[in-house]
């Protein structure tokens, strides 16, 4: 099946890298895409799938942060993360990670290629390699990826994760990331 002009490779991204004006307050980088992640997957004739912003779903595009800009972003970040460990913003994250890890079920089951999962660094939902805790950029995973990676182990399935910020050189992490994580 499917044998036609697609690619059958698709990678997962934070939904902020392909829209930056669903990020909190403060914090976008560009008017509106990380165009280096996008042109990276599209040169590659890999497809490129949008998750969920799950702070915009859960707490809205204010995050309910009535300081806005003026918040320090490691405190913000502090802050939105406790928010999103109660109660029903935590049910909505459950929720997300399911919807994402069903479609990669889904696209494994026909044989699709998925090349990765890229998240975005410092972020208290969608970072891989560092998160926001404490009021600081700490290593670990933010509380979405958190829920994927679990997900992701229940079901054996092994997907490579990197996550990026604003000051890498995107290309060049991206394409080591494809040689040496896959
Ligand atoms: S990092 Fe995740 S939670 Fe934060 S704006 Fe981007 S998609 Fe939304």
């Amino acid at each position: 099946m499917f044998h036609d002009g697609r690619s059958k490779k698709v990678v997962f991204i934070a939904h902020c890298l392909l829209n930056q004006n669903s990020i909190s307050d403060g914090t976008a980088v560009y008017p509106a895409a990380f165009r280096d992640v996008i042109d990276y997957f599209l040169n590659a004739d890999i497809g490129i799938v949008q998750m969920p912003c799950p702070e915009f779903c859960c707490l809205g595009l204010d995050r309910g942060n009535i300081h806005g800009i003026d918040s320090p972003v490691v405190v913000e970040n502090t802050r939105i993360r406790s928010a999103m460990k109660s109660g029903s913003p935590n049910e909505k994250l459950e929720r997300m990670a399911d919807y994402i890890v069903q479609q990669i079920i889904e696209y494994k089951k026909y044989g699709f290629e998925i090349a990765g999962m890229v998240g975005a660094n410092r972020s208290p939902n969608c970072g891989v390699e560092t998160t926001s805790d404490n009021n600081a950029e700490v290593n670990g995973m933010g509380l979405l990826i958190e829920k994927i990676s679990h997900r992701l182990l229940q079901e054996s399935i092994q997907i490579p994760m990197i996550g990026i910020k604003g000051t890498d050189n995107i290309q060049e992490k991206l394409q080591r990331f494809m040689v040496t994580e896959r």
